[in-house]
């Protein structure tokens, strides 16, 4: 059997990976500033991580929700205590699209209706509002049988009450920082008139904090650097670094019953030492700190690097901009530097999304690699 053939490749292996370091088959070591589309949040194979997934699974990997799981109670206990958010509930699944699709599922057995509104550029999951088209309206695509997407501009709350005024919209979802869409953000202004919209229309606010979330902004949340707050928040992505696991953060004022949601694999024994072990690395190494210091730092060394329109996002999450398409770049980068990037749907744009364990003399080694090769390109 081959395999359906939907990612262009580099020809590039990697066999093993110690915390921002990825070495392939034949002993090559990459730098990697990209964790894999921002999922590697405390570096690859970090010890203590690696301890206790071990640990797990020669006790327990798996059973079934309907049994109690105690490490389910310290995930979402130390969940609440990181991100400040200790009166919200957590529901476990397994992907950014599964806790998007529960988000939205959620949303419409809160408030009786169906159509949601999105951002232009935004991305919440192959199952949801990504794969829909967009007309010249801007409206459109089932994202499953019952719902359908209305995208619209960042930043223009007019429009978005506009939308909530026709009384059908049941939840706004939206990304703390757009991750492949480009890197745009709500501002202040924007983010806190949304929540007074939906509060206004009975609509819920979803925060799309799947690539955002877990200390890449910043603060734990991207929205946070917003003053608001949001009625569901999901999350995946960093939470596991690499093991495959989603969730949703939902406020006080939903109550659960039971069959209201359910998932197969969410809320595993190995999923949750998993999380347990990301949060309790992010506490012991500070690595919050790290972030908002690394990210001082990026301001400054790039300013070195000639023809930069700007630098976009927050944090360890970064989009640098050039004025021409940036694919040859990035893959000299990769093939010649050795340095992962990210690419964007922004063709000019070059995506910084490395482990929070990033240290000062890798953006060092990056801006030096950038430099270098925006001079060879030249000639
Ligand atoms: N939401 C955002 C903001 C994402 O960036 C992604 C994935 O890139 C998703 C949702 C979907 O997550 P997953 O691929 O885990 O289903």
């Amino acid at each position: 059997m081959n395999l359906f053939n939907v990612y262009p490749l580099y020809d590039i292996t990697p066999v093993k990976a110690l915390d921002c370091t990825i070495t392939d088959n034949n002993g090559v070591e990459y730098l990697d500033l990209y964790s894999g589309h921002g999922v590697i949040s405390i570096g690859h194979t970090q010890p203590d991580y690696v301890e206790k997934l071990k640990n797990q699974l020669d006790h327990l990997g798996f059973y079934s929700n309907a049994i109690q799981n105690p490490l389910q109670v310290e995930l979402a206990q130390k969940l609440g205590k990181l991100s400040g958010l200790e009166d919200y509930e957590l529901f476990l699944c397994s992907s950014g699209a599964e806790a998007n699709e529960n988000a939205l599922k959620l949303a419409s057995f809160h408030n009786g209706k169906s159509r949601v509104v999105a951002f232009d550029n935004s991305f919440h999951g192959r199952t949801s509002a990504a794969v829909a088209v967009t007309d010249n309206k801007k409206i459109v695509a089932p994202i499953n049988a019952q719902q359908v997407v209305t995208f619209l501009p960042l930043n223009q709350i007019e429009l978005v009450e506009a939308e909530l005024e026709k009384g059908d919209v049941t939840a706004v979802i939206i990304e703390g920082i757009q991750g492949v869409g480009g890197l745009d953000q709500g501002t202040t202004d924007f983010f806190q008139a949304l929540e007074k919209a939906c509060k206004k229309h009975d609509v819920v606010l979803i925060l799309d904090e799947v690539q955002s979330g877990y200390g890449r902004s910043g603060k734990f949340f991207a929205f946070q650097h917003h003053g608001v707050n949001a009625d569901i928040i999901s999350v995946a992505k960093g939470m596991g670094n690499g093991f495959p696991v989603g969730a949703i953060l939902i406020s006080p004022r939903f109550e659960a019953s039971f069959g209201l949601l359910g998932t197969t694999f969410g809320g595993s024994h190995l999923s949750c030492a998993a999380s347990i072990a990301v949060l309790d690395v992010i506490e012991k190494l500070d690595l919050q700190k790290n972030v908002n210091e690394v990210y001082e730092y990026f301001l400054e060394k790039i300013k070195e690097v000639p023809g930069i329109k700007q630098v976009k996002g927050k944090g360890l999450m970064l989009g640098v901009e050039f004025d021409f398409d940036v694919a040859a770049l990035r893959k000299k980068l990769i093939i010649e530097k050795h340095i992962f990037t990210g690419s964007a749907n922004n063709k000019n744009l070059l995506r910084i999304l490395p482990p929070l364990t990033v240290k000062k003399s890798d953006i060092d080694t990056f801006v030096k690699a950038l430099k270098e090769s925006l001079e060879e390109l030249k000639n």
